[in-house]
């Protein structure tokens, strides 16, 4: 059995085929099987007949190879980035980022391995207890397109060092950088079946994973509505869930914050990756008295952003992922001033003309003058459109940043250390920033409430999410 079941395994049951493209130009990149079920169990089979050797080795072991596999993405850093910004849009810039970024999460992983992860409990006379963690089994990823690498990351890092197997499922439009990091990997000296990759469409070969009877733990990062559908087709046998899902994060911005500063996390905040990440910033609340000069300073700031084929230099914003992406983000717009539920202060449209025709590009847009319960607050708005709200004091906005469904991160600008300490307290989120918004290091537990999902990436907490603990009870 090969490692990877893609298309250079030829490993696909039919011959029938996904196209992946270029976003920015309509161009042709490559191809991967349309997975079938039988592809997925042989997967499964794969990785459950590689996870006793695996299980057994040491977490040294495993770590060097994690260790191994960052150098091999540093080594390619220039033709992942390049990968990942044709099949994906975002800005060269980004691309590399987010392909370094990958390497130090392996790395992360790779430097705690030989923690100690377990405790000794002594009972007295009764004895004492020696707890371990032991890892799960075969583990399912399910990954969506925005940030397909550095979700890699969080996912293979622990559940591998951890001394679990791997089936991943990437997102159809954005296979490619996925799969040929799982070849560095194996190229690090990844056993054949620790890591198997499944390309297909969700409610296919996505369904077919995550109903599979075999799978002990399954970490999904997507959206809310497939969220719930998976954890509705989980229930069928007994396995742990971590749900990383959508989000709809408030940025705070008080008077006495350092305005230039919070204009440029406003700017990073919303348009890095086109406004397609789950902790962007997604509703901006402003303190009455900067809301004005704010406005202006960031309506500036946004016309002079440079729209683009992510390739190019000097691209600060790439084109949403997919036609229905940019359908999505029109209609909300379109839908918003229909309603009357808010004025474009700028962008408001798709971008057309020389240089654009063949890709799906939206002009960064900033909407005020916002209705309370407008649709595009209450719901995840996922591309470059930020609703700007003006707030009298912080219990309003508080108030506000709470009024939401979801739950994941949070953000607040000032120099006040009570204002922090409140917003720590009241507001809903499983990360408050300060003075920042959007920076995840891979040490930082990172996670929402709510809808938002259960579960979190990073950290111990990840490591241990892919673990149970397992009890040598000694009655001396
Ligand atoms: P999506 O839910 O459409 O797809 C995500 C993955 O799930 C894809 O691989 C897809 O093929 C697969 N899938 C779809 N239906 C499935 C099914 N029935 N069974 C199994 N797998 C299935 O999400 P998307 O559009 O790719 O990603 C955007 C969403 O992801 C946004 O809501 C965003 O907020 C969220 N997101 C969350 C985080 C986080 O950490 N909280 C990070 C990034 C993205």
């Amino acid at each position: 059995m090969d490692m990877l079941i893609n298309g250079t395994a030829a490993m696909a049951a039919d011959e029938t085929w996904i196209e992946v493209n270029n976003p920015a130009t309509g161009e042709y990149i490559d191809k991967v099987p349309r997975g079938s079920k039988e592809d997925v169990n042989a997967a499964v089979e794969a990785a459950d007949a590689a996870f006793g050797a695996w299980s057994q080795k040491t977490t040294r072991d495993r770590g060097l190879i994690l260790c191994r596999a960052a150098e091999l993405i540093r080594r390619d850093h220039k033709d992942l980035a390049r990968l990942l910004t044709r099949e994906q849009g975002k800005p060269i810039r980004e691309s590399t980022d987010e392909v370094r970024g990958c390497a130090n999460i392996l790395e992360y992983y790779a430097s705690i391995a030989g923690q100690p992860d377990g405790e000794a409990i002594s009972l007295g006379k009764a004895g004492d207890c020696l707890v371990t963690r032991v890892p799960l089994g075969v583990c399912a990823a399910i990954i969506p397109w925005n940030m397909p690498v550095i979700i890699m990351g969080w996912k293979v890092g622990p559940a591998l060092l951890a001394g679990n197997t791997l089936v991943l499922k990437p997102s159809s439009s954005t296979p490619l950088t996925n799969l040929t990091i799982a070849g560095l990997l194996q190229e690090a000296g990844l056993p054949a079946g620790v890591l198997n990759v499944v390309t297909g469409p969700g409610d296919t070969t996505g369904t077919a994973l995550v109903q599979h009877p075999r799978v002990k733990k399954i970490s999904f990062t997507g959206d809310c509505a497939t969220g719930r559908r998976i954890r509705e087709m989980a229930q069928d046998h007994i396995r742990t869930l971590t749900l990383e899902l959508g989000g709809s994060d408030p940025m705070i911005v008080m008077a006495d914050a350092d305005i230039p500063n919070a204009v440029e996390g406003a700017l990073r905040g919303r348009f890095y990756n086109a406004g397609q990440i789950c902790t962007a910033v997604k509703r901006l609340y402003l303190h009455e008295k900067i809301a004005e000069e704010f406005i202006s300073l960031l309506t500036a700031k946004v016309e002079g952003l440079t729209i683009g084929n992510g390739l190019l230099p000097g691209t600060d914003m790439g084109p949403l992922n997919s036609a229905e992406q940019l359908g999505r983000i029109s209609s909300v717009v379109s839908e918003t001033t229909g309603r009357e539920e808010g004025t474009i202060r700028t962008g408001g449209c798709p971008l057309t003309g020389p240089g654009f025709e063949k890709g799906f590009f939206f002009k960064p847009t900033l909407i005020t003058d916002v209705a309370p319960d407008a649709a595009l607050l209450r719901n995840e708005v996922f591309g470059p459109v930020l609703p700007v709200m003006t707030v009298p004091d912080l219990g309003a906005a508080i108030r506000e940043a709470n009024h939401s469904k979801y739950g994941l991160g949070a953000s607040v600008w000032t120099k006040d250390l009570s204002t922090v300490k409140q917003v720590f307290r009241e507001v809903n989120a499983g990360i408050i920033w300060v003075n920042r918004h959007l920076t995840v290091p891979p040490e930082v537990p990172f996670g929402g409430t709510n809808e938002s999902g259960i579960g979190r990436e990073n950290g111990f907490k990840a490591l241990d999410s892919y673990t149970q603990s397992k009890t040598l009870y000694l009655g001396w």
